[in-house]
């Protein structure tokens, strides 16, 4: 299989396998527990939290494991709605962000939120003067992630953060796509990110929380995330995400100029007829989101069963449904349907990526030729 789907999820890193194995297999204590056991688990926690925190790179805030990234969002947003000042109802955020956004922004619409949704230009940036026309004093709250999970493109984050703050405002970023690949930028008083995309296990993610922006709990119970989220925390799960964290910090330079070669050889392997979806520049270069005239790109992904790529999100694959993503592009129904997202990262080989390139682009010539 040449996978090529690397913003679904990445492969688990070997030295993050090999740290989660004695949490799975002998050290089985709470952490939570007063046992030494415990104690050696949550001491190991304390160090992936560390690691974590380091990684993301921001200062004067701390981190919070969360089950998912999703629940990091949902927790973002709902908890800080829930601390609400006086007289601030209003939250912001992108047409193209991810569902795990906007479908809580929605919900959150439901329960009296005044929601807006900002389209966003052509090449998938937001348009900073839209945003300043925006802002008032009745927002609380402005979303907006850093890297897309579809098209890969950048948001300017730091200068969204200085506007909302100048409006009185928080700012949260979903930074899942962003942690791990490129430096998070600075602004943010709540950032969500996820261990899976970053050679890490699925099911942990994290939020960070600017001292004094922490949201009120989602989850509540015995309180075991500094009486913020409560759960058993998994020792497994955390060290694994603490060992994936560091290991992308330190590797941080030579994974980045790794993507940026295979961008180059992949956009030079597929020729002509492709258009790149969004910015060109602005953008994750670990994801290659192209469209085609005529491509029917469902049935290119049925047609290769040993290329894993898909054809935005792994939900907009699923639901069949044109991605929103695309379609806040502009892209017609048609240039959605013929659009493929090629991700890959750390562990792809240029001559796989070629290989798949070649071939993508040899089946795309022939769908060209039965469409005319
Ligand atoms: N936000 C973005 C941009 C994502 O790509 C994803 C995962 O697809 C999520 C949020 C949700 O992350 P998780 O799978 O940890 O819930």
């Amino acid at each position: 299989m040449i996978y090529l789907d690397y913003q679904a999820t990445t492969p688990v890193a070997p030295e993050v396998a090999k740290v989660m194995q004695p949490w799975i297999e002998e050290k089985f204590a709470n952490p939570h527990s007063p046992s030494r056991w415990g104690r050696e688990a949550a001491a190991a926690i304390e160090v992936a939290r560390k690691q974590v925190d380091k990684a993301i790179g921001l200062k004067g805030g701390s981190v919070a494991f969360t089950g998912s990234a999703t629940e990091a969002i949902n927790w973002a947003l709902k908890g800080t709605v829930e601390k609400v000042p006086k007289g601030r109802n209003r939250i912001i955020t992108l047409a193209t962000e991810h569902a795990a956004v906007l479908d809580t922004c929605e919900w959150l619409a439901g329960q009296g939120i005044d929601l807006t949704v900002l389209p966003v230009r052509h090449d998938g940036r937001l348009d900073l003067e839209l945003l300043a026309r925006e802002l008032d004093d009745r927002v609380l709250l402005v979303a907006v992630m850093m890297v897309n999970n579809e098209i890969g493109v950048t948001q300017p984050i730091s200068e969204i953060a200085d506007m909302a703050h100048s409006a009185g405002a928080l700012m949260f970023c979903d930074a899942v796509q962003a942690f791990g690949r490129i430096e998070i930028c600075k602004g943010p008083d709540l950032v969500a990110v996820s261990a899976h995309k970053i050679h890490g296990p699925k099911g942990i993610g994290a939020l960070w929380m600017r001292k004094g922006t922490e949201p009120a709990p989602l989850i509540h119970g015995g309180g075991q995330e500094q009486g913020l989220r409560s759960g058993t925390l998994s020792p497994a799960l955390c060290a694994g995400f603490g060992a994936a964290a560091k290991l992308a910090d330190e590797r941080c330079t030579r994974d980045y100029d790794h993507v940026q070669k295979l961008w180059k050889a992949a956009v030079h392997a597929l020729g002509h007829g492709w258009k790149i979806n969004g910015s060109a520049a602005h953008r994750y270069h670990g994801n290659l989101n192209i469209r085609r005239e005529g491509l029917d790109a469902a049935r290119l992904i049925a047609d290769f069963r040993d290329i894993a790529f898909s054809l935005g999100s792994a939900c907009a694959s699923g639901s069949g449904r044109p991605s929103h993503v695309l379609r806040a592009l502009g892209l017609d129904y048609r240039q959605s349907r013929s659009s493929i997202r090629l991700g890959f990262g750390r562990y792809t080989k240029q001559a796989e990526l070629l290989d798949a390139c070649h071939r993508l682009a040899k089946a795309a010539v022939e769908h060209e030729k039965l469409d005319a």
